[in-house]
């Protein structure tokens, strides 16, 4: 292990922004999925959750960048499920979808905890994740063509929480705990001793 990979290492987990996260309802074609997790990665977020479709567990492709061993990705069997989970830690809901009620998305304040729900392919949000939320934004379209490519939005909606926060001071510093730093740092420097210490439910070396 190298001082340079050390540090790196240690220099991406101190920008890494525990509470800006993203939802994923039923969007399931590789390359997106692959796309917006390699966004993720770009800004910070430390695990992006799924509300995965049935019998489809998600899967990416080159694509990622390898952005996906870096960014764990949450499964969650409902949407309800999802929702509850994550207000439980204190996070708002906002969903990137096309309704009338949508915000211009530069109107939310990414500084908060938020989680960005993003809708699949061809069938956008859910009515049910719709009404779940806290509110709706909308990246404005001037063109012929009605919506984004779900990664695309992603990326538009996570650099926009970007600017916010790197005006607020919130990747001036580590937004861990020291003993997340500590751990995180361990199983990204020593990935296959990390799992062979959990298999065996014995305390990491830190
Ligand atoms: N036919 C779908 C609909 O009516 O919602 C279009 C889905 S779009 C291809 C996939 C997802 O990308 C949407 O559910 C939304 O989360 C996001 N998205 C795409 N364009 C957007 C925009 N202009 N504003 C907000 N979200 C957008």
């Amino acid at each position: 292990m190298t001082e340079e990979r050390q540090s790196r290492v240690r220099a991406v987990l101190e920008k890494r922004q525990p509470d800006l996260t993203v939802l994923l309802e039923h969007v399931h074609k590789p390359h997106n999925l692959s796309a917006i997790l390699r966004s993720c990665d770009a800004v910070g977020v430390l695990e992006a959750h799924i509300v995965a479709l049935e019998g489809r567990p998600p899967t990416f492709n080159e694509t990622s960048a390898g952005s996906d061993k870096w960014l764990p990705l949450v499964s969650h069997e409902t949407t309800a499920l999802a929702f509850s989970s994550l207000k439980a830690r204190g996070f708002q809901v906002v969903a990137a979808h096309l309704s009338a009620e949508a915000l211009d998305y530069r109107e939310w304040d990414y500084t908060q905890p938020t989680a960005v729900l993003l809708g699949a392919e061809k069938w956008g949000v859910s009515s049910e994740a719709a009404q779940l939320c806290d509110a709706h934004i909308i990246i404005p379209m001037h063109g012929m063509v009605q919506s984004l490519n779900v990664s695309v939005a992603a990326a538009v909606v996570l650099f926009e929480a970007q600017r916010q926060r790197l005006e607020k001071g919130l990747y001036a510093g580590s937004r861990l705990t020291p003993s997340q730093l500590a751990k995180l740092e361990f199983e990204w420097l020593y990935p296959r001793e990390a799992e062979i210490l959990r298999e065996r439910n014995e305390p990491y070396p830190i």
